[in-house]
């Protein structure tokens, strides 16, 4: 069985959008992956099929409604698939919170609109409130695909070169060192002597200084939180 990803969405055409090319495109060909993406206004009722509705206690914008998004909820099969909430207010997605995913069955994702979703449906319904970052986007679909297109990466299978998974930045809470390929000379910058050397021992060394040297000034906070976190399982 693939990996499932419920989407609930006001803009459901929007899917499979950018998920549909490249590694994850051929992952849902190959049905590694499965992404079903859910319009909530097919929860709405009456005439105007309204979803959402002006803010209680006032101030701009609109609030997506709770009874609408719940039924759009409790319409998808009772499993243990976590069901994230894309929020700026979320816990910022680590790697670390992508490889989880990666190895559960699947995921539902909530895509928030308008200035968000009714705080009652987050409490009822459970939902993990995830970010992407400190910036506002205008929905939650472009999040819900950077979600997606981390953790479809990961799934077994998916990667060309296994390997590429596990070297890279963010794992072991470092950068990636810098990567060369030919030509030798571009510009009249060479490739650095020591990966043309042959020596693996001396490679591994280069490239390990160079990650730690760039984290340390790049995101030094990477390093402090390694210092003071928990050995990694
Ligand atoms: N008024 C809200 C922002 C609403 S933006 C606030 O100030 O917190 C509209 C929707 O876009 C949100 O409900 C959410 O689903 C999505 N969104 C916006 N920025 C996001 C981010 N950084 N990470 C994840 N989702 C985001």
């Amino acid at each position: 069985m693939g990996f499932k990803a419920s989407i609930l969405t006001l803009y459901p055409d929007m899917f499979p959008g950018a998920l549909g090319h490249s590694m994850s495109g051929r992952a849902i060909e190959r049905g590694d992956v499965e992404i079903n993406a859910i319009n909530i206004r097919d929860f709405a009722e009456g005439k105007h099929r309204n979803v959402d509705d002006t803010p209680s206690g006032g101030g701009a914008g609109m609030v997506l409604r709770a009874d609408v998004l719940a039924r759009g909820i409790d319409s998808l099969p009772d499993d243990n698939r976590p069901r994230l909430l894309m929020s700026p207010r979320g816990k910022p997605l680590t790697q670390s919170r992508v490889r989880e995913l990666s190895e559960g069955d699947g995921v539902v994702i909530v895509c928030g609109r308008f200035e968000g979703v009714d705080q009652r449906v987050i409490d009822g319904r459970n939902l993990e409130e995830v970010s992407i970052g400190d910036y506002i986007l205008s929905g939650g679909e472009p999040a819900a695909f950077i979600v997606l297109d981390a953790i479809v990466r990961l799934l077994p299978g998916v990667m060309g070169n296994a390997e590429s998974g596990e070297f890279e930045s963010f794992e072991n809470d470092l950068l990636e060192h810098p990567h060369y390929t030919r030509p030798q000379e571009f510009e009249g910058r060479e490739i650095p002597q020591v990966l043309l050397s042959g020596n693996h021992k001396k490679i591994d060394e280069w490239r390990k200084a160079q990650s730690q040297a760039l984290t340390q000034e790049r995101r030094p906070d990477l390093i402090q939180a390694r210092n003071t976190q928990k050995p990694r399982k």
